[in-house]
């Protein structure tokens, strides 16, 4: 908490530069994105606070001027962003000088992340991986929700991702005897791009992570009962389920759609799509995959982002959630995420 004097003698207040506002509709957000927090406060302070984003800040005169609420009033939200890290008061030299942080989503991959589903089919997970590689893909997703796909097999595709772009991988499987006695933190030191596994259908619950797994606190293991039998089994948009961004992920979400950007999934009867649970795919053909996510088809999704679906585009949370796109009646229907359960007009999750 800043003194009262000394906010009393200076003149402006800024946000820091990795605090951005976005506007709701009944609640706006200030999104921290370097300690990943998110402060809401009510919408009708919007117009005040937006300018604490710019040089040179909200002037000490606003604070005598303002319509919507009393000075005193002004000058306590404020000292209570201070006191939560958001920005601070200062004079107006120094707050010219702080610079806004470039926001620009890289273009080194043609495609970042993907899945691989696999369920009753034998699919030539070898040629979709290399396929995958070849494009610079960075994130992979096994999801498995039948016996069909065996350990030795995990154990390959594992293998096969290491040293290669491919820097994220997370398995979800279903159980087998054989995952039961794993040494994790070996098993993670040893591929070292794998992030998380979940095993379904597991006769026991059980989450392995922290402590448990030595020098790899960002790494665990969920073991379940609870079944993951289709790619139904997503996209369920709740509170507290959504992680702050990042500020490539943030400028990401003002334009992309933030789950499908760059994504290409192939599905467990083999077809290749943006995602295994929209209805429109793409056919087998993996050698083509470059061609296939180059088309105008296959990108049209990737630039349906929050700002453009109903109730999503005043929605606070639009650049922090990565939303959905099945089931939805069409995969270009611009309605909401079925599976969402916030309502922006109310501020109320239901
Ligand atoms: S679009 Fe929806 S169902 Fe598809 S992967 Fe993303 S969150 Fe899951
Ligand atoms: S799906 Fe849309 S309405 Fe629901 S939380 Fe995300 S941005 Fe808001």
């Amino acid at each position: 908490m800043i003194d009262t004097d000394a906010a009393n003698n200076t003149e402006y207040f800024r946000l820091h530069p990795n605090c951005k506002i976005v506007k709701g509709a009944k609640y706006s957000a200030i999104y921290d994105l370097q300690r990943r927090n998110l402060v809401r406060f009510p919408t009708e302070y919007y117009e005040i606070l937006k300018d604490a984003q710019f040089p040179p800040g909200i002037s000490a005169a606003l604070f005598e001027a303002s319509a919507i609420c009393t000075e005193e009033m002004l000058k306590q939200t404020l000292k209570r962003l201070e006191s939560l890290g958001l920005g601070m008061f200062c004079k107006e030299e120094f707050s010219n000088s702080i610079r806004p942080i470039e926001e620009n989503f890289g273009k080194a991959s043609n495609i970042i992340n993907s899945i691989i589903d696999f369920k009753d089919v034998v699919i030539d997970w070898k040629k979709i991986v290399s396929a995958l590689k070849a494009e610079r893909c960075r994130a992979l997703q096994i999801r498995s929700f039948s016996d069909m796909l065996s350990q030795e097999e995990v154990l390959e595709i594992l293998d096969f991702t290491q040293k290669s772009s491919i820097v994220h991988v997370e398995l979800i499987i279903k159980w087998d005897e054989r995952w039961k006695n794993i040494e994790w933190s070996s098993f993670f030191q040893k591929y070292r791009n794998l992030l998380s596994v979940i095993i379904h259908t597991s006769p026991y619950n059980n989450n392995i992570s922290g402590d448990e797994l030595i020098n790899l606190a960002d790494r665990f293991v969920r073991y379940q009962t609870k079944p993951i039998l289709s790619e139904s089994n997503c996209g369920n948009i709740k509170e507290g389920n959504m992680m702050m961004p990042t500020h490539t992920i943030f400028s990401e979400l003002q334009e992309f759609q933030g789950c499908l950007n760059k994504k290409v999934s192939v599905r467990s009867d083999g077809e290749i799509c943006n995602c295994p649970a929209m209805k429109s795919s793409f056919g087998q053909d993996y050698s083509n995959l470059s061609k296939v996510i180059k088309s105008e088809e296959f990108q049209e999704v990737w630039h349906l982002g929050n700002s453009k679906i109903e109730e999503c585009k005043v929605c606070e949370f639009r650049l922090v959630c990565t939303g959905c796109r099945a089931f939805l009646n069409s995969d270009l229907d611009l309605s909401k995420p079925s599976r969402c359960n916030y309502n922006p007009a109310t501020g109320k999750w239901v």
